[in-house]
């Protein structure tokens, strides 16, 4: 998946409603995402974290709050490894041990993977496949690990026209994400055009 459907009937009144995805990579991060939980949670937005294994072993009371929001929690790999330096078996044991941390301290079955740097061989994508992963990309990108102020963030937010489907990569181990989110938060509901869904719920 690198976009999601277009526009969906917007229900009781005329115009239409389309919709976004905001995903976020890199976490869990104690200082950083439970100030994006409570950012989403003001704007009612729900969202999708791909989160690092090793770091949601280590912040099993993060991961627990972004689930216990109702976000989707996707797989990135455990340790995060350079995706040229992986083989294909250390990257799928690396997704596996993921999957089973994940789905134990969520309870709930995770089946979204997003590989590193969005990198995958053949090989690698069979054996996701044959685990019955589903791939996630992304198609918007405002590089936001490699910003340097809050301004340079809003600056994107107020430039980005969001388009039916996009899904938009975000870093909540940054803080930029969070001024990215204040600033798209006004597309939001009827007025603004956009519903913000989980990628989960592309997949129903
Ligand atoms: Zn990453």
């Amino acid at each position: 998946m690198v976009q999601g459907p277009g526009c969906s009937p917007k229900g009781r009144s005329s115009g239409r409603v389309c919709d976004v995805a905001l995903t976020f990579d890199d976490g869990p991060d104690p200082g950083h995402t439970p100030k994006l939980l409570e950012l989403l949670d003001k704007y009612q937005i729900k969202a999708t974290f791909f989160l690092i294994g090793e770091k949601a072993a280590r912040h099993r009371g993060v991961v627990q709050q972004i689930a216990a929001a109702g976000h989707a929690l996707g797989n990135h790999s455990y340790s995060h490894a350079e995706p040229c330096q992986t083989t294909t078996a250390v990257f799928l044991d690396e997704i596996r041990r993921t999957r089973d941390l994940l789905e134990t301290i969520s309870n709930r079955p995770c089946t979204l993977v997003r590989p590193p740097k969005g990198v995958l061989s053949a090989g690698k994508q069979l054996g996701l496949w044959r685990l019955r992963m589903t791939i996630a990309l992304w198609n918007v990108d405002p590089r936001d690990y490699s910003m340097h102020s809050r301004q340079q963030a809003l600056t994107w937010g107020a430039a980005y026209r969001p388009r039916a489907g996009d899904i938009v990569l975000l870093h909540d181990n940054h803080p930029w994400a969070t001024p990215i989110v204040q600033s798209v938060s006004r597309f939001r509901g009827h007025a603004g055009g956009v519903r913000f869904v989980r990628l989960s719920d592309w997949l129903q």
